[in-house]
């Protein structure tokens, strides 16, 4: 079992509290993990350290910061295959999946390696004598608290554009992928000096903690409800809030698209990762004349990609995913797959399709972190359109259509951070979008991520007077 530590001041402890929490394997219910929950005082010693170590790290040459970065991402390489396998241990993703995740990390990490030392600002003329300059500097101490769904991918975003930015970091993955983050933290740490990234280990009350201390920035991935959480703690200690949410994303498919090619493209938004992505596909909204087609077509694909999927991350998780869809049944949804947990160890639940599904229902109008596709037939594109836009979340959004000017409907009038037109995944590597309503603040991701990490100082130099 792993045995999960701190690590504050270049130095790895249980701390202070005693207190421990375990993790257990989703496809069989073994103990994987022993996590120190760390306490107030644990909390209060990482950002002391980070911010004893903030000036210095802050006057390191950015081109120095790159090469710390480089050499982590390296050691992250030549350890994907055991860090895959851990994560399998805790969340279930199959451990290639896992491998590739982490390798996207690996990528996150070398981008932010070079785009750091080219980030720049820009310099004014007042006049013949006077220049401004206007020159970006780190925040200071950014505290880092990520979720279990991607849990090194994620983290490498963040950790590596605050890192390289000249802050200095306090991260604390989540305590339902704890060995994950502590071995990605033991990988990373000898790259840097003491003090300049520390990691602490806790559930929520820790996040908590660490979010309302005297740090420069809370930057946090996970669900809406934390998000508004540091959001209210941040208005309290004057810390920016960086916060990348949950979302209900919708998928519309217009008349004109062939249901297989869009079954297929559901499927893979609904299942993938069992469904626990933030940009999965959360609800359908499918033009009548093609419905039936396309949900006999979905039902299919549920069918094939039942052996593929791994377990939820947990069994709390599970229940909550099932009462989503038996409330969704009672109120009048039909079950076409899935639809109930199976017997047995592990906490496994089918991919799911749900038939005549309205937005009042939960497993529609909130975000379900499993396998589930709920449906709602549209007589329309402009009613799906319409549906969609009325959502609390604002995270991302997919239209299925060949119609160029239903396309332009979709990216103009979606209220979300990002809008696909015929396909549910992708994007060129840098891309970044900005989170809207409940999904979220600021961007996670990107080069705009580095102006977020640091904060603009405007300089104005005149010449001395003549005769100096
Ligand atoms: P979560 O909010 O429960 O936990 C995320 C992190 O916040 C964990 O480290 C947790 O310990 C910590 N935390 C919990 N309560 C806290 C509090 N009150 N104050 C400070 N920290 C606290 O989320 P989760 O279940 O780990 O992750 C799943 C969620 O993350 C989903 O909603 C998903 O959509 C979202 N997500 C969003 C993105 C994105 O880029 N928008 C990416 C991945 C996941």
């Amino acid at each position: 079992m792993f045995e999960v530590q701190h690590y504050v001041s270049g130095t790895w402890s249980a701390g202070n509290s005693g207190r421990k929490l375990t993790v257990l394997n989703p496809a069989d219910d073994t103990p994987v993990t022993s996590m120190a929950v760390a306490d107030e005082e644990d909390v209060a010693a990482a950002v002391r350290a980070a911010r004893e170590a903030a000036a210095g790290w802050a006057s390191t040459a950015p081109g120095a910061r790159a090469a710390a970065l480089h050499a982590a991402a390296d050691a992250v390489t030549a350890a994907a295959g055991e860090l895959a396998e851990i994560m399998q241990a805790e969340m279930g993703k199959p451990v290639d999946g896992a491998r590739e995740s982490i390798m996207a990390g690996v990528g996150t990490l070398r981008q932010y390696a070079e785009l750091g030392p080219t980030h720049r600002g820009r310099t004014l003329a007042g006049n013949d004598e006077a220049i401004d300059l206007m020159a970006y500097q780190p925040r200071g101490v950014v505290a880092v608290i990520t979720p279990w769904n991607d849990p090194v991918a994620v983290s490498c975003g963040l950790l590596g554009a605050a890192l390289v930015t000249g802050n200095t970091v306090v991260y604390k993955p989540s305590e339902r992928t704890p060995a994950t983050g502590w071995r990605l933290a033991q990988l990373l740490a000898p790259h840097f000096p003491d003090g300049v990234f520390g990691l602490l280990n806790g559930d929520g009350p820790v996040g908590a903690a660490l979010a309302s201390a005297a740090v420069d920035v809370v930057a946090q991935v996970g669900s809406t409800a934390t998000g508004r959480s540091i959001a209210a703690a941040c208005a309290r200690t004057g810390a920016k809030a960086l916060l990348e949410n949950g979302g209900s994303d919708p998928v519309i498919v217009d008349a004109d698209v062939d249901p297989a090619w869009a079954a297929a493209q559901v499927a893979l938004g609904a299942f993938v990762n069992s469904g626990q992505i933030c940009v999965a596909v959360e609800r359908v909204y499918v033009h009548e004349a093609i419905a039936p087609a396309f949900l006999d077509a979905l039902a299919t694909e549920a069918a094939a990609w039942e052996p593929q999927i791994g377990p939820l991350v947990d069994r709390r998780l599970r229940d909550t995913v099932d009462d989503q869809v038996q409330q969704a049944v009672k109120a009048g949804a039909r079950v076409l797959r899935g639809g109930a947990a199976p017997a047995g160890p592990g906490a496994f639940y089918p991919p799911t399709v749900l038939a005549d599904c309205t937005d009042d229902m939960a497993v529609v109008r909130e975000e379900t972190f499993g396998p589930v596709a709920p449906v709602v037939t549209v007589d329309s594109f402009e009613e799906g359109l319409k549906r969609a836009a009325d959502s609390p979340y604002g995270l991302a959004a997919t239209v299925l259509t060949t119609s160029m000017s239903h396309a332009q409907q979709a990216w103009r009038h979606l209220p979300a951070g990002t809008v696909k037109v015929n396909a549910v995944f992708g994007g060129a590597p840098g891309g970044a979008a900005h989170p809207r309503r409940g999904s979220g603040q600021g961007f996670g991701y990107g080069p705009e991520l580095l102006d977020e990490m640091t904060v603009m100082k405007a300089v104005h130099i005149e010449a001395p007077p003549q005769g100096w």
